[in-house]
């Protein structure tokens, strides 16, 4: 007995040193240099320690994405934004726990002749990454497949019967929160340097404690923390979850900045206006933004029977929107039109209801004090859960389950 508590606390311990001993390390990139010939191009990075790069190019537009181990970027000068040439800007963030990515985009077609990291003179180490001109047909021989593995293809799902959701055990009902955006892609930034992806995520927390606390929801974030997430693991995220509900969150930016309210979308393949339009285009973006090859994301829409039950989901999905917005409005001043929709991709889980909240304008003062609030988010939260419960109560047999 005591020989076997000892040898649990000594597993534990070492855990502990596994988990601790890399974070505690931190990689630091503190200087990226850039310097361009009509030969070649050569960006390098200072790092804290050496590390094992991977590269990679993605088309359309062209791009040379660079992983790394999760480091922190700490410039010690601003980053080089060439007005010409070759190379047209950087990006770079978490792109999921564990890595960070530094995207570079670029304005012709371009390959990689090396990325290597060698020891610097006096200290630290000094990642380098060649490129060279090329054509389009050799450039897009050269791509290669994103360095994560394609995600499996979700499985045809039957239409959700009326009645017949799944329900947990303890009898809640599981309700997915998708805070949009995160890690390299910070979604809209709106006055003072508000960002969309921190905003969503907060709004997320606080919404999750209201509807848990009703004792009648058990809910799931898509994402804990500032990592990026592709908008296809989000639906897998609702999927694997058993999520009755998927909510995306998010907040807009516009040039207007004194156009302010709350909008809730579902999805369609034809959009209710070319706003609506234009704004699903902007948030079908982000995996693009963090450099995500788009190539594997076949349709969602791939056989008849997935097709059957996204039309019932999506009656269920209008139907929640009309909920969704109906109490909304007693709290927040919403759109005219509040219930608009349009081809979102993360909204096509094919057989859990989902809404898109566009949470207000991020680029007008009002709207993002309001949202900063706590008070104000614990109202939105209480709206959302007497939405959520008439939703559920509107559909026979529901009911009789709880
Ligand atoms: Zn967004």
């Amino acid at each position: 007995m005591y020989t076997n508590r000892w040898r649990i606390w000594a597993l534990a311990v070492v855990c502990a040193w596994f988990v601790a001993g890399p974070a505690a390390a931190q990689i630091v990139v503190s200087r990226l240099g850039l310097v361009s010939g009509a030969e070649r191009t050569r960006i390098t990075l200072d790092l804290s320690q050496k590390v094992e790069p991977h590269s990679f190019v993605l088309a359309d537009p062209y791009r040379a994405v660079l992983d790394l181990p999760q480091v922190a970027f700490r410039w010690a000068e601003s980053l080089p934004t060439p007005a010409e040439g070759p190379i047209a800007g950087f990006r770079h963030g978490l792109f999921k726990p564990g890595t960070s990515r530094l995207v570079v985009d670029l304005r012709q077609p371009m390959r990689i002749v090396q990325a290597q990291v060698e020891p610097e003179q006096g200290q630290g180490w000094r990642l380098v990454l060649d490129l060279a001109p090329t054509t389009r047909e050799a450039f897009l021989a050269a791509l290669a497949m994103p360095s994560t593995a394609p995600p499996t293809q979700a499985k045809p799902a039957a239409p959700p019967q009326d009645g017949q959701m799944p329900r947990r055990s303890d009898g809640r009902r599981t309700i997915i929160l998708d805070p949009g955006h995160g890690g390299i892609d910070p979604g809209t930034i709106g006055v003072g340097g508000v960002r969309e992806k921190t905003l969503t995520l907060d709004v997320a927390q606080d919404l999750k404690r209201v509807l848990e606390a009703s004792g009648r929801y058990h809910v799931v974030l898509t994402r804990l923390d500032d990592s990026f997430i592709r908008l296809r693991e989000r639906i897998q995220i609702a999927r694997s979850s058993k999520g009755e509900v998927f909510l995306s969150l998010h907040a807009d930016a516009l040039g207007d900045t004194s156009f302010r309210g709350m909008t809730v979308y579902t999805l369609s393949d034809r959009a209710s206006d070319a706003e609506a339009e234009a704004l699903a285009q902007r948030e079908n973006k982000a995996d693009l933004i963090a450099g995500v090859d788009l190539r594997d994301e076949s349709p969602e829409v791939a056989s008849i029977l997935i097709d059957l039950a996204q039309r019932e989901t999506m009656n269920l999905s209008a139907r929640l929107a009309g909920h969704l917005v109906q109490e909304l409005s007693r709290e927040a001043q919403l759109l005219r039109n509040g219930h608009r929709f349009a081809g979102f991709a993360v909204l096509k889980a094919p057989d859990v209801p989902s809404a898109l909240i566009e949470l207000g304008y991020l680029s007008n003062r009002l709207d993002a004090q309001q949202l900063a609030q706590a008070a104000y988010r614990r109202r939105l939260g209480q709206a959302v859960l007497r939405a959520l419960d008439q939703f559920f109560r509107s559909r026979p047999g529901a009911a009789r389950a709880g």
